[in-house]
């Protein structure tokens, strides 16, 4: 989609962090990290959020959380992370292409979920 930030990273028109990419799934670091370990995971599939996950879009949702296991692993997060996807404005988000954030690399804090 034109002028998605997210689909313009997933396509190397912007640059960024890469951890993973496969068919379906792109992932890099955050630009404004919230834990020592931050990655976000996108579908190479532009849809907006956990609101468009049917159909088609199942697939690469689906391919994102079997990426995110892998991704945990390749970067030791074995003592546990945190996944969110934030939806809509009272969910805070901000870019409209769908998105999980990785959270770890130290004791999160229990005040969010
Ligand atoms: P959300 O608020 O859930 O929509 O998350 C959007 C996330 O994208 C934020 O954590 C931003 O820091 C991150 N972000 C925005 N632009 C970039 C970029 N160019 N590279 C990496 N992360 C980005
Ligand atoms: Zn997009």
């Amino acid at each position: 989609m034109e002028n998605c930030i997210f689909c313009k990273i997933a396509a190397g028109e912007i640059p960024s962090n890469k951890v993973y990419e496969d068919e379906h799934v792109f992932a890099f670091r955050d630009i404004a990290p919230q834990a020592p370990v931050h990655i976000l995971v996108i579908p190479k599939k532009h849809f907006a959020s956990m609101n468009e996950v049917c159909g088609e879009n199942t697939l690469y949702a689906a391919k994102c959380l079997e990426a995110i296991a892998l991704i945990a692993k390749q970067e030791k997060l074995n003592k546990g992370y945190r996944v969110i996807s934030n939806c809509g404005e009272d969910g805070g988000q901000t870019v409209m292409h769908l998105h999980f954030h990785i959270l770890g690399g130290e004791k999160l804090s229990e005040k969010m979920v």
